[in-house]
């Protein structure tokens, strides 16, 4: 398979804003940009992991992909399928094919309905399965993210966080999906539970050939799993390429920013970056040239009023810096 043809989700130049205000007691109605000229491209069964600080547009990146959200601008192909464009039929497949995990499992769960109901209404809604065969597959996806028929019959809040993410993953799995997109998955959990998920969507992804996007705060966790990392700042890729080498070698002072940040088991190993001042500015006050120079402390008087454009600074490696122009 050559490796056109082996993208499976490829997102060009996708923006997406929000409206504010009503215009007649909610202030000025305008717009804010929330997603600017994003683009990303995700071969069959990796994982690119999405990070960025709260507030960065990871999750409104979920929505857009779900069309949850409307683009203003841009394309989502999937599979071959202009996902932008689909109708409603095509939209219903492409839900099918493209599950999200939210970040609250308790949160995404009815909490009225049981186990089985809950794993089981995507197979009543969507296949002609009977009853028994219901039942027979529903057995199946618990086992296969690790739970036994005994949970079949338990409410929401009779479960663990970490069973109740179990259980979100064994609905999403039910009608095949190719693709999950996953924000946040673990970050409602306790540490040593955060590590039973990572591994077991990683061997979920390996028995099914699932393809992920994986969105989340944490540094730790993104490396962990992913094969590509993009790091979003104020709601554009600023950095993406390789696991390896964006840790080895991380070329935005942002992505150089975060690492600083993030806890090492072996303080050899710490990146002697200065780490994250100040807050993330609102995506209405986004500020004007790079959106990082509020923050980034290499900034200088180009960066105020110039927007740098991506480099390449390795294989299949790109960062937006003016640091890195040649
Ligand atoms: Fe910092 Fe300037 Fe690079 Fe932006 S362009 S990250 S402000 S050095």
């Amino acid at each position: 398979m050559t490796a056109e043809r082996n993208i499976l989700l490829d997102v060009r130049n996708l923006a997406v804003d929000y409206r504010t205000g009503s215009g007649i007691l909610g202030g000025r109605r305008g717009h804010v940009r929330v997603l600017e000229n994003i683009s990303l491209r995700l071969r069959r069964g990796e994982t690119l992991g999405v990070v960025g600080e709260s507030g960065c547009g990871k999750s409104t990146l979920a929505m857009a992909l779900a069309r949850f959200v409307i683009a203003s601008h841009g394309d989502i192909l999937f599979d071959g399928r202009d996902v932008l464009r689909l109708d409603a039929a095509g939209l219903r497949a492409w839900r099918r094919d493209m599950q999200l995990v939210f970040q609250s499992p308790q949160a995404s769960l009815n909490p009225r309905m049981t186990v089985h109901s809950i794993v089981s209404e995507p197979l009543v809604t969507h296949t002609r399965l009977d009853r028994g065969e219901r039942r027979q597959r529903v057995e199946e996806l618990l086992g296969e993210t690790g739970l036994d028929p005994s949970f079949l019959s338990r409410y929401p809040h009779e479960l663990s966080g970490g069973q109740a993410q179990r259980v979100v993953l064994a609905r999403a799995l039910a009608l095949n999906p190719l693709l999950l997109v996953l924000d946040e998955p673990t970050s409602a959990l306790d540490v040593s539970v955060q590590a039973q998920i990572l591994n077991l969507l990683m061997r979920l992804q390996a028995q099914h050939n699932l393809t992920y996007m994986l969105i989340s705060h944490s540094l730790g966790v993104v490396e962990h799993v992913s094969d590509r990392i993009a790091v979003l700042y104020l709601g554009e890729i600023v950095e993406e390429g390789p696991r390896d080498e964006v840790f080895r070698q991380p070329r935005h002072p942002y992505t150089q920013a975060l690492m600083a940040a993030t806890p090492v088991v072996d303080p050899s190993k710490r990146q002697v970056h200065r780490p994250l001042s100040g807050m993330i500015p609102g995506p209405a006050s986004r500020p004007r040239g790079c959106r990082f120079h509020t923050r980034c402390p290499r900034a200088w008087s180009l960066c105020h009023d110039t927007r740098p454009r991506p480099q390449h600074v390795g294989d299949g490696h790109v960062a937006a810096c003016h640091l890195l122009t040649p």
